[in-house]
């Protein structure tokens, strides 16, 4: 289940626990492949409604993408539009609907999946309200793509070390970074706490690769809440499970490859 989902059922707690008629929401939800025989068994022989609520939202929010949809459903033919109204009104606006999912980091920064010319984009991306007090993008932040999303998951343990390290001071160097490809690059400094997504670009005819304003800033809290949205941006891009990361390809496997892959050098001169 998506994020916003999960924090509007948890928004909406109250007044789902008091008003949904959890029998027949449940027999929709099995009916709809969204339970197991099992779960149902087990919500429905909870003693009251409480209960049997409270256990069905738990239940819900690890049965996948459609759970949340197939709720709201169950909901309104059961005659409960006005409860479906509440749990869709009170989700984070976003301006570009087709967004699949954005997901909060803390200080207006989110994670958002969404397409672009039938390409998967991961952003880490700060958000502003408009006038009409929907989330609009800025400029500040990052898009990611697939190979690039996943070699930040690869990287997680690398990076929580290096985070250590530059805390402790053990290593001496000021910087420590790690390649996503095609020039974006983690880093993590000794000088400013914070964790930087960025993309560096080489000055035609030189070798000087520097920063751009590409990229964004994660303070060390905000990285924490980035980390816990892994399984989120993996739930709503099942993409991830059939993508191998090029660096993992068997052409990779010697350095030739690597070389010659766009991905990995991306600054290399043209032959
Ligand atoms: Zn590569």
């Amino acid at each position: 289940m998506q994020e916003e989902h999960r924090q509007s059922l948890k928004r909406n707690y109250v007044q789902l626990v008091k008003e949904t008629p959890t029998d027949l929401v449940v027999d929709h939800l099995y009916q709809n492949g969204i339970l197991t025989d099992e779960m149902r068994e087990e919500i429905l022989q909870n003693s009251n409604s409480y209960s049997k609520t409270r256990q069905l939202i738990t239940t819900l929010q690890r049965r996948g993408p459609r759970a949340f949809e197939c709720f709201c459903t169950a909901l309104t033919d059961e005659g409960k539009s006005s409860l479906v109204h509440l749990l869709k009104e009170s989700k984070i606006k976003s301006e570009v609907s087709k967004d699949r999912a954005m997901l909060p980091i803390g200080g207006d920064i989110f994670v958002v999946v969404n397409e672009w010319r039938d390409k998967v984009l991961i952003h880490i991306r700060k958000y502003e309200k408009n006038s009409a007090e929907v989330y609009v993008p800025t400029k500040k932040g990052i898009a990611l793509d697939l190979n690039q999303w996943q070699l930040l998951e690869m990287y997680v343990n690398e990076i929580e070390e290096a985070i250590s390290q530059m805390i402790d001071d053990v290593t001496g160097v000021p910087e420590m970074t790690f390649h996503l490809g095609r020039g974006v690059y983690v880093s993590v400094n000794k000088t400013y706490p914070t964790v930087d997504v960025r993309q560096r670009w080489k000055i035609p005819e030189t070798n000087q690769i520097v920063s751009t304003k590409k990229g964004i800033s994660l303070t060390y809290d905000k990285w924490e809440a980035l980390k816990g949205t892994f399984p989120d941006v993996r739930e709503t891009v099942p993409e991830i499970e059939t993508t191998t990361p090029c660096i993992l390809s068997e052409d990779h496997q010697n350095q030739e490859g690597m070389l010659m892959c766009s991905n990995c050098n991306p600054f290399a001169e043209p032959l």
